[in-house]
């Protein structure tokens, strides 16, 4: 049989898978929005969604705004206003880097900008078709800010489409994304709501963790929560956050984890702290645990995944076993306390 033809993708083709890759389900393209709204130095971020962010995902923010001349290459691939040089990405203090987000979404989904900054007397509203922009932009009125309005996802990927789940979980998993964000950035006032709908998430500017971590996740957890936190030289990171007392215990372990203030998962660090609570807490019973950990910028590698995600971090396993420890010793400690406290 004679071998198939090698030939170069089309580069429309080529963008489209790379874009997949990028935004998987509804809430990875709003964690790029609420991302580009922090680094834009936003005080307000209001989100809007309509059948679990696949009708209609639409984030407002007070941010710097978009120059108007900028509107050209927005939504082209691999156009940022955050990175220049390779070693940059060490130093890196946006969460943005890339100048991937906005032009995977105009592949896979009908995008429209409308923003305006400090210096312009009007909005500027554009939308953008496969990295392009359309037309000219048109003055609009409208607030110093962004809006970003995201409709159709996954229009020209039926697979992907069908392959999600209920628009009830995608705004369920778009809601997680949405608190973690605002328990995390308490300066920021955050706001969720399904169109025509009321907010079901709303936390107030210049609020602090304590206090979205009750409005969000209720008394119950806010009134059991203690400091955690840990400076370690050898490894040099800092570690600082609110973690439940051995008195409190749910069915699911709820972990926020920020690494250099980008939200991530991290598997070994997830479940050796399940492990340590477990020795405290009832069978099959769990915490709620919020950490911050600051390492390094150069012992971190942010771009092992195109959604972010993941990272890297030099002495990982060390660094989780630190924890571990503290935690061990902090826990003890409430354990203590609260025999203390109950028999006094
Ligand atoms: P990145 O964040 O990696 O730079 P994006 O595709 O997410 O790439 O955004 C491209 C550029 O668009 C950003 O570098 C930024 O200059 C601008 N931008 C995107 N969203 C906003 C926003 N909400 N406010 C102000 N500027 C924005
Ligand atoms: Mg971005």
């Amino acid at each position: 049989m004679e071998p198939p033809e090698i030939r170069k993708l089309d580069v429309e083709v080529i963008n489209r898978i790379a874009a997949g890759e990028i935004i998987q389900r509804p809430a990875n393209a709003l964690k790029e929005l609420i991302e580009n709204s922090l680094d834009a130095k936003s005080t307000n971020i209001q989100i809007t969604v309509k059948n679990g962010g696949l009708k209609l995902l639409q984030i407002q923010d007070n941010g710097t705004g978009i120059r108007k001349e900028d509107f050209e290459i927005l939504c082209e691939r691999f156009t940022t206003s955050k990175l220049r040089e390779f070693e940059d990405l060490h130093k890196l203090i946006t969460y943005g880097f890339r100048g991937e987000a906005l032009a995977s979404i105009s592949h896979i989904a009908h995008l429209t900008v409308t923003s305006k900054t400090k210096n312009d007397i009007c909005a500027y509203q554009a939308s953008f078709v496969d990295g392009k922009l359309q037309g000219v932009p048109k003055p609009t009125a409208g607030n110093q800010g962004t809006i970003i309005t995201v409709e159709d996802l996954f229009y020209n990927m039926t697979v992907r489409k069908k392959a999600l789940r209920s628009p009830a979980e995608e705004y369920q998993k778009i809601s997680e994304v949405v608190c973690k964000y605002a328990i995390h950035n308490s300066s920021v006032g955050f706001a969720l709501k399904k169109s025509g709908g009321n907010n079901d998430v709303r936390t107030p500017v210049n609020s602090t963790q304590i206090e979205n971590i009750k409005i969000i996740y209720g008394n119950a957890i806010a009134r059991e929560l203690i400091e955690f936190s840990l400076t370690n030289e050898p490894f040099k990171f800092k570690l600082k956050g609110f973690i439940t007392n051995v008195n409190y215990s749910t069915k699911k372990f709820q972990f926020l984890l920020f690494i250099n203030n980008r939200l991530v998962d991290c598997h070994g660090l997830k479940k050796c702290i399940d492990q340590v609570y477990s020795t405290y807490l009832p069978n099959n019973a769990h915490s709620f645990v919020y950490l911050s950990l600051e390492l390094d910028p150069g012992d971190l590698d942010v771009n092992i995944h195109p959604t972010k995600h993941e990272v890297r971090f030099l002495n990982e396993d060390q660094i989780i076993e630190t924890i571990a420890t503290a935690l061990e010793t902090k826990l003890l400690g409430s354990n203590n306390s609260r025999v203390f406290f109950t028999q006094a």
